[in-house]
């Protein structure tokens, strides 16, 4: 239990290169997060209040934990993640306590970024669900440590979900995840920098056009395409092929294609 109870604060090694397209998203996160973490003094000279608390939204696997971990990493600011269904599964009874040791440790180790991944399993309407006074608990525990959060105090929360229609609205009031960014599925031109990304450290044969495969992948996320990467270069591992092969590539892009029209349907 006790190994349960540390607050794993880590600093990321995500840079802003490493995400692919997304650069108003980007450009969004840079002023509002990196920037009052970098100068809380400009900002408290100046008057403005950055926002505490950010909602990432969009379908699974464009990034959202990528440009978390990008954003804390970029401002120097530690990190600290968070699980929606994790904390539901193994905090049973400790629930406050630990968020509000989380909170405590971040004001401590100032400036962080706490990521609360899938919030949308801890905090549902109220009355969408079972058992509710176990959740209203835990979100209300959370309401209160973002109020209490201070301005320009080092300490921003981001949270991301795939389903903002279903989130207890109490958390979008005004001085908590008062500001949402939609992340949205990578077009073709974000899907060649996604390509490139994973591609950096993967040697290509000659006659790979990534160009092309961004065209033919309509539909994949960023997470897709690290898989076909990835699937590709093992396929040239178990050949012992020296590069991934353009056939690779392809093949696997069709597979892809089928499985993923179910992903997005489901999403839509
Ligand atoms: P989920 O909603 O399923 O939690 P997510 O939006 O948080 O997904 P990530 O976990 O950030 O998605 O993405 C999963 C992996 O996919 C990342 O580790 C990264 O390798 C890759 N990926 C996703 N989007 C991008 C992107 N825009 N650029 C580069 N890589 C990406």
């Amino acid at each position: 239990p006790s190994a349960l109870r540390e607050v794993l604060i880590e600093v990321p090694n995500v840079h802003w290169e490493d995400v692919g397209g997304l650069e108003e998203v980007k450009q969004e996160l840079r002023e509002a997060v990196e920037w009052p973490l970098r100068y809380p003094k400009a900002f408290e000279r100046l008057g403005v209040n950055p926002p505490k608390g950010i909602l990432l939204y969009g379908p699974p696997g464009t990034g959202k934990t990528l440009l978390a971990k990008a954003v804390a990493n970029e401002s120097e600011a530690n990190f600290i993640a968070i699980r929606g269904p994790e904390v539901l599964s193994k905090w049973v009874g400790e629930t406050e306590k630990r968020i509000r040791e989380i909170f405590r440790k971040a004001r401590q180790a100032a400036p962080t970024v706490i990521f609360i991944d899938e919030i949308d399993a801890i905090a549902p309407a109220r009355g969408s669900y079972e058992g509710g006074r176990y959740l209203d608990t835990l979100l209300n525990q959370l309401l209160t440590e973002m109020d209490g959060i201070e301005e320009n105090s080092g300490v921003v929360v981001i949270a991301a979900t795939n389903r903002p229609d279903i989130i207890d609205p109490a958390l979008l009031r005004p001085g908590r995840f008062d500001r949402l960014i939609m992340v949205p599925a990578p077009d073709q031109r974000a899907r060649l920098e996604i390509f490139r990304v994973h591609t950096r450290r993967v040697p290509l044969a000659e006659d790979v056009d990534l160009a092309e495969l961004a065209k033919r992948t309509e539909g994949y996320s960023g997470a897709d395409i690290e898989a076909l990467v990835r699937e590709a270069a093992m396929i040239a591992l178990r050949r012992a092929a020296s590069s991934a092969s353009r056939e690779a590539l392809e093949s696997q892009s069709e597979e892809f294609l089928e499985s993923l029209k179910v992903t997005k349907r489901d999403f839509e």
